[in-house]
């Protein structure tokens, strides 16, 4: 009993909103999470999953740290480089609650390994830099009717998307049907950090209203922020009738 509320002592300041309560955090402590990518969105995402006590987080990520990332990948620092990020970031969610299952997947994702990755998995996070595997991921959640919460970032701006496919829903392709001819990423083209912090914290918020069935508002949405301007909107996805994924 006294190790309950000591468990819970942690995330009194969250179990006194309303909306969460015990309840709440019950189902965020069993909840597992997969998040793809340990760049500048999957750092302050996780580390928000880990604080607020998500029993599983799966990560996907097979990339080194580099001295680049570090500018806005907050999970490393120089003592890392040259580490696998998996590994660093294991550790990193370790010292911040030891509770949390981290179940590292140090592989690229392809075709091949999608289906074993994803099968314990409801929730999927995309915090990817490349279209080739955006797709992939959308294509096996619309199939799969997984939850996904996607976001991307470049230079000052940064999107942030939810599709949850046990509903009639429109999916990633229906809002960019094939990838452009020049691909945006932060190597590419360079990232304001805190755009970094701001889009995956949105998407750690997203994640754990999803857990707690709060408002479900994002749900077939598009939220654009840009960082210079300091303005977000928030704009309907429409359902592309010509879809490869017939949504
Ligand atoms: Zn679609």
């Amino acid at each position: 009993m006294k190790d309950n509320i000591k468990q819970f002592e942690r995330f009194e300041k969250q179990i006194i909103l309303k909306k969460i309560g015990f309840i709440g955090q019950k189902k965020i402590n069993s909840a597992k999470i997969l998040v793809i990518g340990l760049g500048g969105l999957g750092c302050p995402l996780i580390t928000y999953l880990a604080n607020s006590g998500v029993g599983k987080i799966g990560i996907v990520d097979f990339d080194k740290v580099e001295i680049t990332n570090l500018n806005r990948q907050t999970l490393f620092n120089t003592c890392d480089l040259g580490k696998f990020k998996s590994d660093c970031a294991k550790k990193a969610i370790g010292k911040i609650n030891k509770k949390v299952n981290v179940v590292s997947y140090k592989e690229k994702l392809t075709k091949k390994n999608i289906k074993r990755i994803f099968k314990n998995f409801k929730i999927i996070c995309d915090g990817t830099d490349n279209f080739e595997t955006r797709y992939l991921i959308n294509d096996y959640c619309v199939k799969n009717k997984k939850i996904l919460i996607t976001s991307a970032i470049s230079k000052f701006d940064g999107h942030l998307m939810k599709f949850n496919f046990n509903k009639k829903s429109p999916c990633y392709r229906c809002f960019m049907p094939e990838k452009p001819l020049l691909e945006n990423n932060c190597q590419a083209e360079g990232i304001f950090s805190p755009v970094a912090g701001i889009m995956g914290s949105l998407q750690a918020s997203e994640v754990l209203k999803t857990i707690i069935s709060a408002r479900d508002d994002l749900n077939g949405n598009l939220v654009v922020f840009n960082a210079l301007k300091t303005e977000f909107r928030k704009s309907i996805i429409s359902i592309n009738p010509h879809c490869i994924n017939k949504c």
